[in-house]
């Protein structure tokens, strides 16, 4: 079994995320590609919406993708979580698999403060989405870890973008999908922004 992780708040999930998901599958031929919200008490700087909704929109945004497989683990996890928990768990699962770890350019900078990083790249492959940030270097500072790279476009959209733009009711330009955006209506998420 060839197996991903690609882990975030997705709040919410956009054509970003869908496109790496897509790439992910296709480019490593993977059985299953884990999507794991992350739980509510992780973010201090802002609150997240609250991970039954986040479940429900990355069903919705990962719908058309037969591999992706929406995880509630982190959601349903009390206090913080660490990747390497989730992909301890997750290996636990599947003993025999080959794991690919996917995250974004501003993850992959970050990537050395990481609860057990090392490990972490030790257990899965780690595999980089870039993302705009002109001059900068894609690499994972202090940490002699092997980071391939995903196909995929470089993607000009965050969360913290459309969310200010739906709270200024301004457009989102077909960066979410459609059943994304009738979700965030009908329960009237980011009337205000952070
Ligand atoms: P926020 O703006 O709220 O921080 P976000 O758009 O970065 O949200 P997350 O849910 O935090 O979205 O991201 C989940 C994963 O997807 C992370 O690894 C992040 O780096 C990656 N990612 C998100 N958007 C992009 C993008 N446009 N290009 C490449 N990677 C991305």
């Amino acid at each position: 079994m060839r197996l991903g992780l690609f882990g975030g708040a997705f709040d919410p999930p956009h054509l970003a995320h869908h496109r790496i998901a897509q790439a992910a599958i296709d480019t490593y031929a993977l059985d299953r590609l884990y999507i794991v919200p992350t739980g509510d008490a992780w973010h201090k700087s802002r609150s997240l919406s609250p991970g039954q909704h986040r479940l429900a929109m990355a069903r919705l945004a990962f719908a058309d993708l037969p591999q992706a497989w929406i995880e509630p683990m982190e959601v349903e996890r009390v206090g913080p979580s660490y990747t390497i928990d989730t992909l301890r768990a997750l290996q636990a699962r599947h003993p025999q698999a080959t794991w690919y770890l996917f995250i974004g350019g501003d993850q992959a900078r970050a990537f050395g403060s990481w609860r057990d990083a090392a490990q972490l790249a030790q257990m899965a492959q780690l595999v980089v989405a870039q993302r705009p940030q002109p001059g900068e270097e894609l690499s994972c500072h202090n940490l002699p870890v092997t980071v391939q790279t995903l196909p995929t476009p470089v993607l000009p959209v965050s969360a913290t973008e459309l969310r200010a733009h739906l709270a200024r009711q301004m457009s989102t330009q077909n960066w979410l999908s459609s059943d994304v955006l009738q979700y965030i209506h009908q329960h009237h998420l980011y009337r205000s922004h952070d």
